[in-house]
């Protein structure tokens, strides 16, 4: 296959990423706080009951309702009173009951939690009308949550905030998690000047690699930063030889095109096994994906386009697919919201076309999007001023306002 090749629909593309990319091996203990954003590498069975004793779910008092006999209102003495952590010492009789709050441990003979603000509390009794509960009521069964031995999370799991939380339910204060893959990147271009230095004439500030840093490491890999490489085949050659051997992936920017001094494809043609060079879709057409074999070991390698806005398309919708799969997880599917577009759209025939929009909810609560102006692929402010990409699928030609579109939000990408 060359660079020659005509674009891969957007959807093939990402179907190839799938099947090509396994899974990094080696996994390590890592204590809890430090599992956020890691992938889990084994099942894990929960190793107690959660809750591991009935519990009361409100404030007020704790009876058996099945000792109480058929009547209109109900009086009990109250024996004593549980607080969360401190288990009742003793037994609760047949017309009597506890005061209890929120988590404590229903004493045992109870069966039943009535809320405070449901009884007349008066010398050391309580009054509750019948019609003022059921038998159960507010009472946290052990187990409810999760049984010992149940498994709680999958192998493969991305540990959100919510993961985290269950697993320190389960007293647990280390995951096993897998290896975080390393990620080289570096731009290519002469035009390039690193930041916090002076702008020769015709230079260009190396943006790309500031992006593609976010982005990789906000999704949880390591970066390794190789900087700006002149446009010297060589010295491109030499980088991609030097990444293959440090990390598990590299993703480069610039030189992927047709342009004179567009060396990366060259290079990459030697020494990548390359599964596609060019995808249908705009903006980030001439985004190449491969593995460089080498030492070895295997390394995904992804060559985006030099503009600024299509490297962040492609990452988002192809390079980051990778690095999940890479990570030993599946990437969930980005959510779209169906807006109205206040705008007129227009674009051509026949590809997919990532546009950047302003998603909003007008005041009966429904979702508009607006354009955020000119979409050329060097606009980076667009992208930041955006909340989100209008899906423009290959069918679609020019979208009148008020047309329905998809949007899928930048929150939650990563
Ligand atoms: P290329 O694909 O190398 O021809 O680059 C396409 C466009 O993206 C050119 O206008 C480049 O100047 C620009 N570009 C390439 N690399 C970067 C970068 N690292 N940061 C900002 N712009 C870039
Ligand atoms: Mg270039």
């Amino acid at each position: 296959m060359d660079s020659n090749t005509p674009p891969l629909p957007a959807e093939q593309a990402r179907r190839i990423i799938s099947e090509l990319v396994r899974p990094l091996e080696g996994t390590e203990h890592v204590p809890l706080k430090e599992a956020l954003l890691r992938v889990l590498a084994e099942d894990v069975a929960a190793p107690i009951d959660v809750p591991s004793r009935d519990n009361a779910a409100m404030d007020g008092y704790a009876f058996s309702a099945a000792a109480l006999k058929p009547d209109m209102t109900h009086t009990l003495k109250v024996a004593g009173a549980v607080l969360a952590g401190h288990p009742f010492e003793g037994a609760v009789s047949p017309g009597e009951c506890v005061r209890i709050m929120t988590g404590a441990p229903v004493p045992a003979g109870c069966d039943t939690v009535i809320p405070q603000e449901n009884v007349t509390a008066k010398d050391g009794v309580i009054m509750m009308e019948a019609s003022a509960f059921s038998p159960g009521d507010n009472v946290r069964l052990r187990g409810e949550d999760l049984k010992e031995g149940q498994i709680c999370l999958r192998g493969g799991t991305l540990l959100k905030p919510a993961h985290i939380g269950l697993l320190a339910s389960l007293g647990m204060a280390q995951a096993l998690v897998k290896r975080r893959p390393k990620v080289a990147i570096f731009s290519t271009g002469d035009e390039l000047y690193p930041v916090g230095s002076p702008l020769p004439e015709g230079g260009i500030y190396d943006s790309n690699r500031y992006s593609l840093y976010g982005m990789v490491k906000r999704l949880g890999c390591d970066v390794l930063d190789m900087g700006v490489i002149r446009d010297e085949p060589a010295l491109i050659r030499a980088a991609f030889l030097e990444a293959a051997r440090q990390a598990d992936a590299v993703i480069t920017t610039g030189g992927v095109s047709v342009g004179t001094a567009d060396y990366t494809g060259q290079i990459l043609s030697e020494i990548a096994d390359m599964a596609f060079w060019r995808i249908n879709m705009r903006p980030g057409q001439p985004t190449a994906f491969g593995r460089i074999h080498a030492g070895g070991k295997e390394t995904i390698v992804f060559g985006l386009p030099g503009n600024p806005v299509a490297v962040m398309a492609a990452f988002y919708f192809f390079a980051r697919d990778a690095l999940y799969y890479l990570m030993g997880t599946r990437p969930a599917p980005l959510p779209r919201i169906a807006a109205t577009s206040l705008s007129p759209l227009t674009k051509r025939l026949g590809r997919t076309e990532f546009q950047r929009g302003i998603l909003a909810q007008n005041e009966r609560g429904n979702w508009t999007v607006r354009t955020t102006g000119p979409q050329g692929s060097g606009i980076l402010s667009s992208m930041a001023q955006a909340n989100g990409m209008i899906v423009l699928p290959p069918e679609c030609e020019a979208v009148p306002p008020g047309e329905t579109v998809e949007v899928i939000p930048f929150e939650g990408l990563v």
